[in-house]
């Protein structure tokens, strides 16, 4: 008796369902790259309960006519692709035809379609995978897809899916990235019938970019615009001390896709060597422009990873004309840049008296960051502060120390450190960061951040916590945003990581060193935390250097 059979085509469409649909926002990926490949210049997305319950993609592009749209659902049917060859030379996103029967046979689909100057348009209905019915109906110039009651007939995976808020993060990320690298044409994304994104037709990227982050962001960034041997780079990057505490503004294109690439992060990191503080992370969006037959994309069936023909060329035009970015922008501003290491000065002093009351403070040079002219002229700057007494000496790590102060003073009484605003600020955000905002005002004001809605994706912020300045604010919420949404989707404690970040903002790096008696009141302070020996990210505060250590470094014993 045989034990092998070819399984039936509805499992099979399951099968690389599982693969290219994971939730709501992978089915609003796949209709938004049709919408895109049709040639639309409006496209509308509607999504009702976080997209369990509908997700409708309408566009004003090509259409099909009645043969495609019946093929269209049928698997490995594509009109992108027909030889060998074209599979090395894709223009197209889609091309795999897999997009429209995996998301059908999880869900129940409604199909309007019509093509321009055709006198009737078609409706179809596809349950399950199965093509109910296809009727004429009225003209219709473009497409429209429904898709209901996502995995009604895959249960376990619809147990993996989140809260809809979740949900709706991960769409508006998802038509984020696509409206990018298409600012040529129009977006508008309601969910639950309100307008959550509405992007016009834009002139260029830049334009693209300051209807979604508005115009702060944008002033925030440096634009660099590169060509080498066929392959073009546009890239807007963080300029000097414009970093953010999470990797959630950072994105990578290649020819109008958005990708994954460790290796395009990378260079960006590199380029920023030198110039970025531990822990902090830079904005970055990069465009690259390949030669469709030098880069392959299918790697992964949600073409999500690519692979390059020339990996290194790729990265190193990234990596150096960024870095040459970084450097004129350094020079303008401050002394040059320097890429070796800064040695200690001179200046430098070791702490003779075994008094520790006296706590005279010595700061040592600090390597990662320092280039502020600013600072006085009895430090030489950075973070470190050398302090003896108690038979030997203490590095401390003023930042580090400073957190931890802060974080603990933020969880035990967090309102009494409120500082109402004079002028209060207001504050652009994209279209995901004022949804998770305004759906935690309330806990994000146990932290001393007041703030209300002003609607159009903008706030108004009336209150600080004493910590924190008004400058900085954009970034600090948009900060505390990306730690909401990662916080919901993994269910982690979230108060001790606004309490976190909001100390790590409000802590001394990049500002000037304080005067020394307030190294000895923060010393005294770091003694009556919890944990006076780490900071809250886990990095010590302080090290101590007896004697007798000493002795054992300089092989004296
Ligand atoms: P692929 O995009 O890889 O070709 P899909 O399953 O996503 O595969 O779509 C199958 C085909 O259906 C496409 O090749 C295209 O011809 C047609 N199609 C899908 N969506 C649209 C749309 N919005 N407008 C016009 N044609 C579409
Ligand atoms: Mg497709």
């Amino acid at each position: 008796m045989p034990r092998i059979r070819i399984l039936q085509p509805n499992l099979r469409n399951k099968i690389a369902a599982g693969e290219v649909i994971e939730r709501p926002a992978s089915v609003v990926k796949e209709l938004l790259e049709n919408s895109i490949d049709a040639g639309s210049t409006d496209i509308k997305i509607d999504i009702s309960y976080g997209g369990k319950h509908l997700i409708r993609v309408s566009d004003n592009g090509s259409g099909m006519d009645r043969e495609d749209a019946s093929l269209a659902f049928e698997r490995h049917a594509t009109s992108k692709l027909l030889d060998e060859d074209g599979l090395f030379n894709i223009f197209t996103l889609g091309f795999r035809g897999e997009a429209l029967p995996a998301i059908a046979s999880v869900s129940r689909i409604k199909l309007f379609t019509g093509t321009e100057g055709s006198g009737s348009g078609i409706e179809a209905e596809i349950e399950g995978g199965e093509l109910k019915e296809t009727r004429a109906a009225p003209p219709y110039a473009g497409t429209s897809i429904e898709v209901k009651d996502l995995f009604f007939n895959t249960p376990a995976r619809k147990k993996f899916l989140k809260t809809d808020s979740t949900e709706v993060y991960h769409i508006i990320d998802t038509v984020t990235r696509a409206a990018i690298s298409h600012w040529d044409i129009g977006f508008r994304l309601t969910t639950d019938r309100q307008e959550t994104m509405n992007l016009p037709v834009a002139s260029g990227t830049k334009e693209r970019l300051m209807q979604i982050f508005g115009n702060e962001f944008l002033a925030e960034l440096s634009e660099i615009n590169a060509k080498n041997t066929g392959i073009g780079l546009t890239a807007f990057v963080s300029k000097s001390e414009n970093f953010r505490n999470s990797r959630s503004n950072q994105f990578v294109f290649i020819n109008r896709r958005p990708v994954k690439d460790l290796s395009i992060s990378h260079a960006v990191y590199k380029a920023f060597e030198g110039v970025l503080p531990r822990d902090r992370h830079p904005v970055f969006f990069v465009f690259l422009e390949i030669p469709p037959h030098k880069i392959d994309f299918n790697v992964h069936p949600a073409k999500r990873e690519v692979r390059f023909v020339d990996k290194e060329m790729v990265y190193k035009l990234v990596y150096s004309r960024i870095r040459d970015v970084i450097r004129a922008e350094r020079t303008e501003y401050t002394r040059p840049f320097t890429e070796a290491p800064v040695t200690a000065s001179s200046e430098y002093q070791f702490p003779g008296s075994p008094d520790f009351s006296a706590n005279r403070p010595v700061v040592a040079e600090n390597l990662e960051f320092n280039y502020k002219p600013s600072l006085p002229s009895i430090y030489l700057g950075g973070t470190f502060v050398a302090l003896s007494g108690r038979g030997g000496f203490t590095v401390i790590d003023y930042h580090a120390a400073h957190e931890r102060i802060l974080f603990e003073k933020l969880l035990k009484d967090m309102r009494s450190a409120t500082r109402q605003l004079l002028f209060p600020v207001q504050v652009r955000l994209s279209a995901r960061e004022y949804r998770v905002l305004l759906q935690n005002v309330d806990i994000i004001k146990t932290f001393g951040i007041e703030m209300e809605d002003f609607g159009h994706n903008t706030v108004i912020v009336r209150a600080l916590p004493e910590e924190l300045d008004d400058t900085g604010v954009g970034g600090v919420l948009s900060d505390i945003a990306a730690d909401l949404i990662e916080g919901t989707a993994s269910n982690s404690p979230i108060k001790e990581k606004l309490a976190a970040l909001i100390a790590c903002h409000g802590s001394v790096r990049g500002k000037e060193l304080p005067p020394p008696e307030a190294i000895s009141g923060l010393i005294d302070d770091l003694e009556k935390t919890e944990h006076p020996d780490k900071c809250p990210h886990g990095r010590p505060t302080r090290i101590f250097f007896s004697l007798d250590d000493l002795n054992k470094m300089f092989k004296r014993k």
